[in-house]
C-alpha cells in the first residue's frame, strides 16, 4: 500500500470516528500549517493525536467537512475496494426492489461519501459531490463498469454544492450514446425521466414507497398531486383506480413527461395537468370551492441551510394550510419534506399548524421516510432528510 499523507484528529472525535462517524469537520483536526498544502481530494491516513492510524479518508481543506472517511480497516482504496462496496449495495437493492430501477449508491450510507448512483436499467446516472470522490473516479468507474456493464453512463455533475468543493459544474456522457429520455419501472408503472435536463438525476426514487402508500388509498377517489414533477405519485394512483388525478407543477418539461406516462399506462383520460405556481394554483382552486379526496404536496426543499430553518418551516406551514383547504372532509392529506435541516418534529409541527390555520382538524395516520434504497447513516441525523406525514382530515 502506498504511503498516504496523514492528518490528525483531536482526541475528542477519535471515538466517534472509530464508531463510524464518516465526517471530520475542519475544527476537529489537530492544527497544522501543512494541512493547507495537501491537494484537495487527496487520500489521507487519519490518525489520533498519538499518531496511531484510525481510518483512511479523503481530505479537502476548502470544505467545512474537511475529511470524509472511506474505511476503518487497513485496506487499500483500489478497484477491488469499490467493487466490494458496489456488490454489497447491489445485492441489497436487488432484494429490496426487484427491478433494476433504484438508487444504487447513497453516498455515506453505502460507504462511498460524495457518490450518488441512480440506475435506470442499463443506463447509469452518477453525481459526484466531492473533490475526493472525483479524484478516485478512475477506480470506482472501472469497478462499476465491470459489475454492471452498463450501456450508457452520464455524469450529472451540475449541483451547486460542487462549487464549494472547488469543482466545476458539468454534464458529461462517459459511455454510450447520449439518451435524453429513459423509461423506468416503479410500482408496476412505466414512467419517463429526462437524464440530462430533469431535476437531480432525473427521477426521485426516494418517494417510491410513499407513492405506493398513497396509491393504495386512491381507488375511486379524486386526487391532486401538488409539486408533481413527472407524475411519480399521480400516475400510480390513477393506475390503482383513482377516479381523477390532477398534477400541478411549474415545470412544463416535468408535466410533459407526466402526461406521457399517463398515456403509456393507459390512464390519460383520468389524468390532467396544471402548469403554474403551486401556491397560486391552490389558492385559486380553494376560491373556486374545489375539493379532493386526497391532496398531496411534495415541495422542493424549503430549508436549504441551517440559517433558513425558520423561514423554511413557514413554507411547509403555508403549503399545508393551502393544501388542507382543498381536502374533502374525511379525505387524506400527505405532505413531504426533503429538507436535510428540518427535523421530523419541527416538520410535523409546521404541517399541523398549517392544517389548524386552515380551520381543519386532523388525525395522524402515518409518518414515513425515504425508500430503502436511500438508507440512513446511523451517525448522520441529517441523513433522515425525507419525511412524510399522512393525515386524515376529520372536519
Ligand atoms: N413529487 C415529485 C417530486 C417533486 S420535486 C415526485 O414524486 O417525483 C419538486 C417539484 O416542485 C419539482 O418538479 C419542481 O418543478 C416543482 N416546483 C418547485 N417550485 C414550484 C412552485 N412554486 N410551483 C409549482 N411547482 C414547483
Amino acid at each position: 500500500m502506498t504511503q498516504l499523507v496523514s492528518i490528525r484528529v483531536k482526541k475528542s472525535v477519535e471515538e466517534a470516528v472509530r464508531k463510524g462517524m464518516p465526517w471530520v469537520y475542519a475544527g476537529e483536526l489537530v492544527d497544522s500549517s501543512e494541512l493547507l498544502l495537501i491537494p484537495s481530494g487527496s487520500l489521507v491516513t487519519v490518525e489520533n493525536p498519538k499518531g496511531q492510524r484510525i481510518a483512511t479518508g479523503y481530505f479537502n481543506h476548502r470544505s467545512q467537512i474537511a475529511c470524509r472517511i472511506l474505511t476503518l480497516l487497513p485496506e487499500p482504496v483500489n478497484v477491488a475496494f469499490f467493487a466490494r462496496r458496489f456488490r454489497k449495495a447491489l445485492e441489497m437493492r436487488d432484494r429490496l426492489i426487484g427491478v433494476p430501477y433504484y438508487r444504487l449508491i447513497h453516498s455515506e450510507t453505502d460507504g462511498l461519501p460524495g457518490l450518488l448512483v441512480d440506475r435506470f436499467g442499463d443506463i447509469i446516472v452518477i453525481q459526484v459531490g466531492t473533490a475526493g470522490m472525483e479524484q478516485l473516479q478512475p477506480l470506482w468507474l472501472e469497478a462499476l463498469e465491470t459489475l454492471l456493464q452498463p450501456k450508457a453512463i452520464v455524469l450529472r455533475n451540475d449541483t451547486a454544492s460542487r462549487l464549494l468543493e472547488g469543482l466545476v459544474k458539468e454534464v458529461t456522457w462517459l459511455k454510450g450514446e447520449p439518451v435524453r429520455l429513459v423509461e423506468l419501472t416503479e410500482n408496476g408503472c412505466t414512467y419517463f425521466a429526462d437524464l440530462e435536463h430533469g431535476q437531480k438525476t432525473g427521477w426521485f426514487y426516494d418517494q417510491r414507497d410513499n407513492r405506493k402508500l398513497i396509491a393504495n388509498l386512491a381507488k375511486g377517489k379524486t386526487l391532486i398531486d401538488i409539486f408533481s414533477h413527472s407524475g411519480g405519485f399521480g400516475i400510480v394512483a390513477a393506475v390503482q383506480g383513482a377516479k381523477e388525478v390532477t398534477m400541478v407543477d411549474s415545470s412544463a418539461l416535468a408535466l410533459e413527461l407526466a402526461m406521457k406516462a399517463a398515456q403509456r399506462n393507459g390512464v390519460a383520460e383520468r389524468c390532467k395537468v396544471l402548469q403554474g405556481d403551486a401556491f397560486a394554483v391552490m389558492e385559486r382552486l380553494a376560491k373556486d370551492g374545489q375539493a379532493f379526496d386526497i391532496v398531496l404536496a411534495d415541495p422542493p426543499a424549503f430549508v436549504k441551510s441551517k440559517k433558513d430553518i425558520a423561514s423554511g418551516l413557514k413554507g411547509y406551514e403555508k403549503v399545508s394550510r393551502l393544501a388542507a383547504a382543498l381536502v374533502a372532509t374525511g379525505g387524506h392529506l400527505f405532505v413531504a419534506s426533503c429538507s436535510h435541516h428540518a427535523g421530523r418534529s419541527a416538520f410535523n409541527k409546521a404541517v399541523l399548524d398549517g392544517v389548524a390555520k386552515a380551520g381543519r382538524k386532523a388525525e395522524i395516520v402515518k409518518q414515513t421516510g425515504a425508500s430503502g434504497d436511500h438508507p440512513r447513516h446511523p451517525s448522520l441525523a441529517q441523513n433522515e432528510y425525507l419525511k412524510g406525514i399522512l393525515l386524515k382530515i376529520t372536519s
